[in-house]
Formats: structure tokens, sequence, C-alpha cells
């Protein structure tokens, strides 16, 4: 079952309006919420950001957050997941459907819609690591934003797999961003170095709760952008997202990251994120 603008569909009925603004310009906002034992991990965070994306973009939402709340407890329950499934919900609101013009049209209503995929976490990945592929940022200005529009994330991701590496590290200029869909830390001398959380990268909630976890077990963080000679002088480097959680990135471009191994720094945040998971409320 899914929920789409106000009903529950069977997959195989659905049909995209053709006008809708969300086919036609990745007109919308989403986002992505981890389900560990059937329930939701962070919801509040998810939430909270995606009203902020709906402001950014000068988009009015019509639901009130215990309404959005509603329908995502909802859909967990119509799709029968139990506290043997870990899954993942995608939520995205398109801005609605009118005539195809580029300004907003004036009384258009947004449009919802919600799966829920099961999805097991990547604990195999997570021990043996990733390859990675230094890749130009060729993504818009407004990163803060999680838009629909991902068609600059679709190609950098291409790039580094037609290179046969797993995931691609952004730079713009010789400064690191983040990842195709994901936030990117490298270790130093024991502390974490990540990019700000300002326009040009996503405001990740697995980076904030690594950030507050590590800060919390005596690993200072800079919150400071670093370039490519930095990242590949660094001990370890990882990546964070609510799917991949914390991934080590043993290589980038061929070359081994530190011992090219998944590092001490990384398995450590890695134990205490587990720990962090079990202990957190979820809904
Ligand atoms: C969603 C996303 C992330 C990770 O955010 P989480 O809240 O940790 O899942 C990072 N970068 C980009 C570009 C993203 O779209």
């Amino acid at each position: 079952m899914l929920y789409v603008d106000g009903n529950w569909v069977e997959e195989g009925q659905l049909a995209v309006h053709p006008e809708d603004r969300g086919y036609n310009f990745g007109d919308g906002i989403y986002e992505v919420v981890r389900i560990y034992k059937g329930k939701m991990y962070q919801w509040e965070g998810h939430l909270t950001r995606l009203y902020r994306s709906a402001r950014e973009i000068m988009l009015d939402l019509p639901w009130r957050p215990e309404e959005l709340s509603e329908i995502a407890l909802q859909l967990i329950e119509k799709n029968n997941l139990t506290d043997q499934d870990d899954a993942s919900l995608y939520l995205q609101i398109s801005r609605g459907t009118a005539p195809r013009v580029h300004d907003i049209p004036s009384g258009i209503k947004p449009v919802i819609m919600a799966f829920v995929r099961k999805k097991a976490r990547p604990l195999e990945d997570m021990k043996k690591g990733w390859s990675a592929m230094l890749v130009d940022d060729i993504r818009w200005q407004r990163c803060d934003i999680k838009t629909l529009n991902l068609l600059g994330a679709v190609m950098v991701k291409q790039y580094a797999k037609n290179a046969g590496a797993q995931e691609s590290i952004l730079h713009r200029n010789g400064t690191i961003t983040e990842c195709s869909s994901s936030n990117l830390f490298a270790v130093k001398n024991g502390a974490l170095y990540t990019h700000p959380a300002d326009y040009m990268v996503l405001h990740g909630i697995t980076r904030q709760s690594v950030i507050d976890l590590a800060k919390e077990n005596g690993i200072a963080v800079h919150e400071e952008a670093f370039d490519i000679t930095f990242l590949k002088q660094a001990d370890e480097l990882f990546l964070t997202s609510t799917t991949a959680e914390i991934m080590s990135l043993i290589s980038v471009d061929g070359h081994p990251i530190g011992d090219g191994q998944v590092g001490p720094v990384v398995k450590k945040l890695q134990a205490l994120f587990e720990q962090h998971i079990n202990e957190s409320v979820l809904v």
C-alpha cells in the first residue's frame, strides 16, 4: 500500500499526472527515514527538515506535523512491518499539478506520496568499507534543500560507478563538500573534520548524530571545509546517511586512505552509533 495524494493505493494502480511539477521540474522535496525493528528513527528531525525544505522553496505545507506522523505510522501498519523488520520510509511532496509554467501558479495544492520498503542495514559493507572517486561537484548552490531535483546527484554517482568506485566524493574547486547522497568526514590525528552545514551541503541527520556522539565521547569535531590534499592525507574517511549509517571510505581514486582498511575511529563511531540506536526512542 502506498499513500498518494490523500488515498491508500496498491502498487500498479498508479498514475502520475502529466503536469505534476514534481514530474516536470523536480519541483518538490522529500525525506528518507530509517525504520529499525518496525519503528522510525529520528522522525522528529526529519519532519523539522521537511518543513525547512518546504519554506526554502516557498512551498506552504497544508499538513500539520501530527497529520504527517499519522500517515507515516499508518504506512508502517498497513504494510505489516513488525519488530523484525528494518526498512526505509520515503516521503515526497511535490508542489502540485498545474499547466506548465516556470513561476509558481497561485492556489496550487501540494501532492504528497509516501511508501515503505524493507531494507536491511548495510552491516557487511560497514565492515569492509567502500571505494570512492573524486568528482567535480556539479550540483547547484542550494544543496541544503532536500529537493526532488537530483540530476546532479544522479550524474556524480554514476560517474563513480562507471569508474568502478562505489561512491563519489564531491569538490568545488578543490574544496570537499560531501558525497552524492551522504555527508563526508575525514579523521586526522583522532579528530573529525567535516564541511560546515551551509548552502553547499545537505544538513544530514546522521551527520549531526555523529557529531554529537563524537563530542560526548571526547572526540574533537571541526566543522571546517578542507581540500583535496587534506582528504588524501587523512587517517580515515567515512560518509554518513540514513541508509548507509557510518560507512568507511577506504580508497580515493584507487589510492588507499590510511592503511586501506576500516580504521579505529570509524569502528568506534559505528559501535557508538549502534548503542545510540538501541537507546533511542523510536516511533
Ligand atoms: C539525504 C542526504 C544526506 C544525508 O542525510 P541524512 O539525514 O543523514 O540521511 C547527505 N547528503 C545529501 C546530498 C543528501 O541528499
